[in-house]
């Protein structure tokens, strides 16, 4: 699966034609999502962590996220972590190249990159608490 798939977008979340369970799913991510919003409207969300809060695995949460991306709720990022402390260390931009080395604060004077294991790339979403609060009907 390619990571440009999370970056599409149609527009509109219709469950209708959903089975229960995927209607089921999304209703646990869109309440889970609602309690971080209240908490920090900024929030990251990464499929793990969603995945644990909701008893599903991760490409379930996965699957949740990008449906709701396409709602436009959720935007999808890619970010760069220091592999020893999960420190992040930045962003890709959409269709943009993986730098090939960074530098860590959390790691003083030391450059990590993803081929020597020292950097890892991982999807993580943002919120639109608006589309998010609107989203109350459809779901
Ligand atoms: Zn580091």
């Amino acid at each position: 699966m390619s990571f440009r798939n999370w970056f599409s977008g149609k527009k509109r979340l219709d469950l209708s034609k959903r089975s229960p369970a995927v209607r089921s799913l999304i209703k646990k991510t869109i309440a889970y999502l609602r309690r971080r919003a209240e908490e920090d409207p900024t929030t990251q969300i990464r499929p793990a962590m969603l995945a644990r809060a909701i008893g599903e695995n991760e490409m379930m949460a996965l699957t949740a996220l990008d449906m709701l991306q396409s709602a436009g709720v959720t935007k999808a990022h890619l970010g760069l972590y220091c592999e020893a402390t999960m420190h992040r260390m930045g962003e890709v931009a959409p269709g943009r190249p993986v730098p090939e080395a960074l530098p860590c604060d959390a790691c003083p004077g030391e450059l990590h990159d993803l081929d020597a294991g020292t950097m890892r790339k991982e999807i993580f979403f943002t919120l639109d608490p608006e589309a998010l609060a609107e989203l109350k009907e459809a779901a």
